[in-house]
């Protein structure tokens, strides 16, 4: 039985911060960077007035399209999947409208996966996988395999069981 890896898609797979970034300082003609991030959320970091709509972006389809890619995200996964068994397990029911435009970038991204392996979650710890790559260790709690927390400015600050930073050390991880 090859072994089951649960990957996340926003600020694992894609660079979904920069896509945020690129919006709100845009709509409001600022200049926050993922260097004003470190160790918090965006939501924490502009004024209180901007806060709904920067938290709304996500529920415009426009959002997740084309959102780009981590260096190697994609190149490594293709690679993991010859030997493990690979599901995107992304968050989705905080913007119900994302699992469309969601569903499509990881189809047009990931064309190689099975769309059956797409898992649109709410909790993570619901999914029986052996090892989950996320931003957000709060997925870990509960989680039957191994969390592996990848690195993204709000999570700078934390302790990790496993942490990665990139997706070389990813492929180091799985295929050494
Ligand atoms: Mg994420």
């Amino acid at each position: 039985m090859r072994k089951r890896i649960a990957i996340d898609m926003d600020e694992t797979i894609c660079d979904t911060m920069a896509r945020h970034l690129d919006w709100y300082n845009t709509e409001f003609q600022q200049s926050l960077t993922k260097a004003d991030l470190y160790g918090t959320k965006i939501y924490h970091k502009v004024p209180e007035a901007h806060v709904a709509r920067v938290r709304a972006y996500p529920d415009i389809r426009a959002f997740f399209t084309d959102i780009r890619p981590y260096d190697d995200a994609i190149e490594v996964i293709r690679e993991l999947h010859e030997s493990y068994e690979i599901v995107i397990a992304t968050a989705a029911m905080e913007h119900p409208t994302s699992f469309a435009p969601k569903y499509e970038w990881l189809v047009k991204y990931l064309p190689f996966l099975s769309p059956m392996n797409f898992i649109f979650c709410g909790k993570k710890n619901l999914v029986q996988a052996d090892y989950l790559i996320d931003d957000n260790s709060r997925h870990f709690d509960g989680f039957v395999g191994q969390g592996i927390l990848f690195s993204a400015p709000h999570n700078m600050e934390e302790a990790a069981e496993v942490r990665l930073n990139n997706w070389q050390e990813v492929r180091a991880y799985f295929l050494r």
